[in-house]
Order: C-alpha cells, then structure tokens, then sequence
C-alpha cells in the first residue's frame, strides 16, 4: 500500500473550489461578497465571455496591507472568524476563509489592493494558486481582483459549463440580488462594453427595485410586513391576478442574505394557491430578518441554501403573512362577495371604495397583523383581515365564541360570531382541514397497513412508466405495489393515514390513479411537492354530508386551527364575515 502523505496545498485548493466554485457566478458572488464585508459603497463588475475569460470585480473599500493582501491567499486565511461560536453567529457575508486561495488555484488570479493609509498599491499575481510576481503598484484606494481563464487546468468543471448565455444570466440574477440586498452600495455590471446593470449608491429599497425593474413594475406591488418574536419578514409582492411569465422576479433573503429557500417558495405557493402556476408568477421581494442563531448558512458550501430550525413554524408565518397582505387587499382577483352579488347576496357587497394599494415605501397598517401574534392566544390561526369590510374574528375566540346558527342549503353552515356574522363553506372547509392533516401525515414519514386482500389494479401505458419512476417515492407515502405481469399491479398496503378521521372518505385505489395522473403532469420531482400534490389530490375526496350541529362545530373548531383557514387548498375561500358594524353600515344603522 502506498504511503499516507499530505495533500499538497493547490491540490487541497483545488479540491476546495470544486465545492465553492461551480461557475463564473460563484466567483462573482465571492468577491462582490467579500467587497462588501470590506465596507464597499461601489462595487463594479467586469465580464468577458460570461466570466469565462475574465471577471474583474472592484471595490472602493477598507482594502489590505500587503500583509493582508499575502494572508488572505492562505487556506483558512480569514479575518472574520476567530472561533466556532462566531461561526454559528455568522453575520458577514463570508466566512470560510478559503474563498481566494480556492478561485486562485484554478484560475490566472491578480489581486491589486490599497488601503488609506498609503500611496501605493500592492500587487500579487497567481497561477494555478502559485504566486508569479508581487510587488508596489499604482492603483487606487479598496480592492480590485481579476480572474482570468477559470478552471483553465480543471477541463472537467470547464466542460460542465452551460451555455454563454446562461452563465451570463446567472451572473446577472446574483448581482441583481446582491444589489437588491444592498441597496445603499452602488453596484455596476458589464459584460465587455456592455453595461447589464447600473445602480448607484445611497439609494433605498424602494429606489433600487424600481431603477432595476422599472417604477411601472413596482408601483404595483403590496408591502409585506409582520413581526413574530424575533423574526420579522418585509417586502413587496404582487398582488392576486398580476402575474409575470418567469420566475425572474422572485427574490428570498434571510438577514440581508440572498437565499434560494424551499420554504419561502412553499409559502408563495401556499398563499397564492391555483391563482399561480406555470407561466403565471408574482413578483416577491421577501427579506426575513431573524436571530442568527436560528438559520443555518451553513448547509451548502456556497451558502445558497439555509435550513430553519423551526422549519414549520416559518413556514406558517411566511402563510399567514403572505396571505394576509393578499386576501386583504381587495384588489387583483375578485372578492367572492362581489362576484356573487347579481345572483347571490347582494347585502354582503363590499360597500367601501375599492382598495387602493398603499403608496410605496408606506408602512401597511400593522395592528391586524401583530394581533395575531398576541401572547396572550396559545396559537396564531386566522390572520384577521385589514383593509376591507370582511373580517375574520381572530381564530382563538373561534370554538368558544362561535355559535352554530343553522344549516345553509347543505353546503353551508352559518355561525354567529363575537364579531358578527360566519358563513362556512363546508366542502372547501373539510377539503382544507383534509388537506393539513394529509400533508402533515406525509411528513411524519407515514405508515401503512398491509391489505388483507391485495388490491389488482390495471395500470399499463403512460401511467405505468409513471408508477415505475416514481414507486419509491409512492413506497414512502404508504402505497406498497408489486407488477403483477401483463399492465396489472397488486397494491399491497395503503398509507394508514386514509382514514376518515383525517378527513379522507375515497377509495384508495382511485386516489392511486388520481395521483399518478397528477405525478405524469409534474416536472419537479421534489418530494415536498409531490406529498403537497397528493394531499391535495386527496383533499379531493373530502366531502360528506353533515348533517349534526356537533359535526359542523367541530368542523370549525378543525378549520380555524389550520395553518391556512381561509381558503381551500384549491384556492376558494372557506368561509366568510361580516361583522356587526358593517351590518349597521348596511342598514344605515
Ligand atoms: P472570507 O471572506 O471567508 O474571510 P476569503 O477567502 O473570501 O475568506 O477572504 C479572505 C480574507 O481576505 C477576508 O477575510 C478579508 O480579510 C480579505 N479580503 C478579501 N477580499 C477583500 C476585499 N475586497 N477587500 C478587503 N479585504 C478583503
Ligand atoms: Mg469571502
């Protein structure tokens, strides 16, 4: 057996960059990162080739001694970590310390740098993370790194590049994002002559998303904002039934970080519902602020991705939040009210003047939003609405302070409130209670119960290629199937959580196809989306008839302790309010 030694240090830089560096947007974020923890208030972005060639990144900032400028090309080499506490405390935006000698190793690297307190600039060049010459130089105050021939001596990540076009175009979003995230720092970009953006310092959020993404675009948004104990979430969105062909529009950031996070897509997804699909998506500047302590940055190596703590209990507040600022704005998509009024009820039209989205920039009226998070209720459930008539009484008053009225033509149930006035759509009720308590089963990893008499089903054509790509994934939801020859399965065990007591009264075997039918229409084969998918399929089958006052009491005990009760997984509302002022108003009381 040969010898054990030490890896040589390019070797262990070069193996470094493989995690960090995957393309010419990763080095741009490392170094416009690394301007801007150096105090930067411009930073200017040169490509060629789409970074291919070259990538130059120059900052105004603190800049380094040669010293520094020497240390900084050392692995581990960091000025913003001193010890593993900092590093689960992390607030700058680099911390690794291996960022450098990392894109040095695989690249023509000139680092040029000055600080205030001299005249002259200093100078070191890199080859292969070897360094071929250093020295004075003239050159400006801050920091200006040139990457030249990326992985020109690692074919392999070259030939994992994608097209110009989209290196190029991930090279923009980063930058757009950075810019977003710092709107105080002027920020340039150019691809060879090309000026691809230009935004200068000193600007608020506001200004900078409207010199990014044009004021006719922005105007239009609705600000977000909501506050639970220590994490507050701020931003635009778009409001229901504006929509854009891409997500290009779309922006996460935690602690001014710019994230590509599951759970604020989920959100989008949940508070939106079917008003958002392919080819329609909002626009959605979200920032999350929270205690560090709480996010962990650290899960991929580019820190791209976070992971929560209390990943449910974000997700519920990104909901709410998000919903309420939607539901509530009476603008976008119809209020079902007025929708309904030439048949339907017309007393309940809303009688103020359509809503008009607050001026950018204006805080929203907050005082509904934080009542929810009032100490003194055991659980946020129902975001009280703001801005309109139509107001949901607060959900901890729900099963005390709802009183069943009567039975509506079968498929509604009317309750007298502290506030006023409930009509519950039942169906869209249990659809949204079956919803939760399905997808909540799913990811408990869900258990399933072998059937007595297995089931033979005839799945053949398109549907059997979807079962067989995706019968794992069908394993873990519950559904055990084995090929029985000739297009037939035998299903061997169902997920147990297709009870009636979570809300499911359909058969398992048409669930299975339902699903699969919806399975061959995804593309994502994220599993998230596939049990969101599957509970909805199986919300579908959520309907009886009730009948009991005690059945429907309990129904809306169940509905006002959803995450999302006001509206079905489908998107319709569950149920509506009116309140006694409003009542008074309509009688000219
Ligand atoms: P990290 O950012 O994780 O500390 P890097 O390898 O990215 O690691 O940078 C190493 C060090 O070099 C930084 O801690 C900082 O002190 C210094 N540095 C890098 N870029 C700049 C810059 N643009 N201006 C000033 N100092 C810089
Ligand atoms: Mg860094």
């Amino acid at each position: 057996m040969a010898d054990v030694q030490l890896l040589p240090t390019t070797l262990i830089n070069q193996i470094a960059a493989g995690e960090v560096i995957e393309r010419p947007a990763s080095v741009v974020k490392e170094l416009v990162e690394n301007s801007l923890d150096a105090g930067a208030t411009h930073v200017e972005i040169i490509l060629q080739k789409a970074g291919r060639e070259l990538i130059r990144v120059t900052d105004n900032g603190s800049g380094m001694t040669p010293e520094n400028a020497h240390l900084s090309l050392e692995r581990h080499a960091t000025s913003k970590i001193r010890s593993f506490e900092d590093l689960t405390t992390v607030v700058s935006m680099g911390f690794r310390g291996e960022a450098l000698p990392s894109i040095a190793s695989i690249s023509h690297f000139t680092l040029r740098t000055r600080t205030p307190n001299t005249d002259t600039a200093h100078e070191i060049r890199l080859e292969g993370g070897q360094i071929i010459s250093e020295g004075p130089t003239a050159g400006d105050i801050g920091t200006s790194i040139s990457v030249a021939h990326l992985f020109y001596n690692v074919p392999a990540r070259r030939k994992f590049l994608k097209s110009d076009s989209t290196e190029l175009s991930q090279c923009v979003d980063l930058v757009k994002a950075l810019a977003i995230a710092h709107p105080q720092v002027g920020f340039r970009l150019m691809e060879g002559r090309r000026s691809l953006l230009e935004v200068s310092a000193g600007q608020d959020l506001e200004t900078r998303l409207k010199a990014i993404f044009g004021a006719e675009t922005i105007t239009l948004l609705l600000p977000v904002q909501a506050q639970q104990g220590d994490d507050c979430l701020k931003g635009f969105v778009s409001p229901l039934g504006q929509y854009q062909p891409t997500r290009q529009k779309i922006f996460f950031f935690i602690n001014s970080r710019p994230v590509d996070s599951k759970i604020f897509h989920q959100a989008l997804r949940e508070a939106y519902g079917l008003h958002m699909g392919p080819g329609r998506y909002p626009c959605a500047f979200l920032f999350l602020q929270l205690p560090a302590h709480q996010v962990d940055v650290n899960v991929h190596p580019a820190k791209r991705e976070v992971r929560f703590r209390t990943e449910r209990e974000k997700l519920t507040f990104l909901v709410q939040a998000l919903s309420a600022v939607l539901h509530t704005s009476g603008s976008g998509a119809p209020v079902p009210f007025a929708a309904t009024t030439p048949t339907g009820l017309p007393f309940l039209a809303p009688s103020s003047p359509p809503f008009t989205p607050q001026p950018f920039g204006l805080q929203p009226s907050t005082d509904k939003l934080t009542a929810f998070n009032t100490p003194s209720f055991p659980r946020p459930s129902v975001p009280a609405i703001t801005q309109t008539q139509f107001r949901v009484a607060q959900a901890p008053v729900a099963t005390h302070g709802w009183q069943f009225l009567s039975f509506l033509h079968t498929q509604y149930a009317l309750f007298s409130t502290p506030e006023g006035l409930a009509l519950v759509c039942l169906p869209a009720a249990q659809a949204r209670i079956a919803f939760e308590n399905i997808e909540a089963a799913l990811l408990r990893a869900p258990e399933s119960q072998n059937l007595l008499i297995p089931a033979l089903l005839q799945i053949d054509g398109a549907l059997s290629t979807v079962l067989k790509t995706h019968q794992k994934i069908l394993a873990r939801q519950g559904f055990h199937l084995a090929p029985f020859g000739q297009g037939t399965w035998r299903l061997e065990a169902i997920p147990s959580w297709l009870s009636g007591e979570n809300g499911f009264h359909g058969s398992p075997e048409a669930l299975l196809v339902a699903e699969l039918h919806a399975l061959g229409e995804m593309s994502s084969a994220d599993e998230s989306l596939l049990h969101q998918r599957l509970a909805h399929v199986a919300a579908q089958h959520a309907q009886v008839t009730i009948t009991h006052t005690a059945a429907a009491v309990r129904l809306v005990d169940q509905l006002l302790s959803c995450r999302q009760p006001l509206k079905s997984p489908s998107g319709a509302p569950t149920l509506w309010h009116i309140s006694v002022d409003e009542l008074k108003k309509r009688f000219f009381l």
